[in-house]
């Protein structure tokens, strides 16, 4: 499997049901730890990014840096900057391919990984999206293909861990010990994320 310009629309667009779905959600769980608005932030951020990419691209890197431009521009807050610099790290890891294979992929979301740590200044172990991003990338390298129930079920699994972290990064850190016991937000919405792409995965082509 080759994920072509055209899966990427796709994974966008079940990435934007989801984050409508469970607006309410986020919002919930940041209010736990945060303020509040990464249900809003991710919501508003997919509706702009199904309208931008809304139009015919060459290659999955043109469609990613759409995604990129517009998560930086439309999200606030923490999440915006953080996976706007995440898509425009796969978008130039996969520049002028015309399909992404899984290899291609691996690299594309190290490259992401290495973006998030950068602007965020952030690694992994601090209860923020990086807790999924960085052990699910290490665990993608140990596969060869895609594989849609494994990246579900890890990064699933992942999100679940951040419960037990206590946050030193974001404005969860200002909760201290009292972050603990919560699920981190980026973690949940990066979990959706993931989740689309597996779906995008399993309708194959
Ligand atoms: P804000 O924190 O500005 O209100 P959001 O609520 O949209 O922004 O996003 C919060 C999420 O962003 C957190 O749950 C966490 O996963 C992630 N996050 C926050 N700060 C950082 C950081 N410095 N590095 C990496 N991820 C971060
Ligand atoms: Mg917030």
């Amino acid at each position: 499997m080759e994920l072509t310009a055209d899966h990427i629309k796709t994974w966008m667009k079940k990435a934007d049901k989801k984050f409508q779905d469970k607006k309410e959600y986020l919002t919930e769980l940041d209010q736990a730890v945060g303020d509040g608005d990464h249900g809003v932030n991710m919501a508003r951020g997919f509706s702009e990014v199904i309208k931008k990419i809304d139009q015919d691209y060459e290659t999955p890197s043109d469609v990613l840096k759409d995604v990129a431009m517009t998560l930086m521009s439309k999200v606030g807050g923490a999440a915006g900057p953080l996976y706007g610099t995440a898509f425009l790290k796969l978008s130039t890891q996969v520049k002028g391919k015309d399909v992404i294979d899984f290899s291609n992929f691996v690299e594309s979301l190290n490259a992401g990984v290495e973006g998030i740590k950068q602007r965020g200044k952030a690694e992994s172990g601090e209860k923020t999206l990086l807790d999924v991003w960085v052990p699910l990338t290490e665990s993608l390298k140990e596969q060869s293909d895609f594989d849609s129930q494994s990246l579900k079920d890890i990064s699933e699994s992942l999100m679940n861990k951040t419960k037990d972290i206590k946050a030193t990064k974001g404005r969860a850190s200002y909760l201290g010990d009292r972050s603990i016991g919560h699920l981190d937000p980026g973690s949940v919405s990066s979990f959706y994320l993931f989740e689309a792409l597996a779906e995008t995965i399993e309708g194959g082509q």
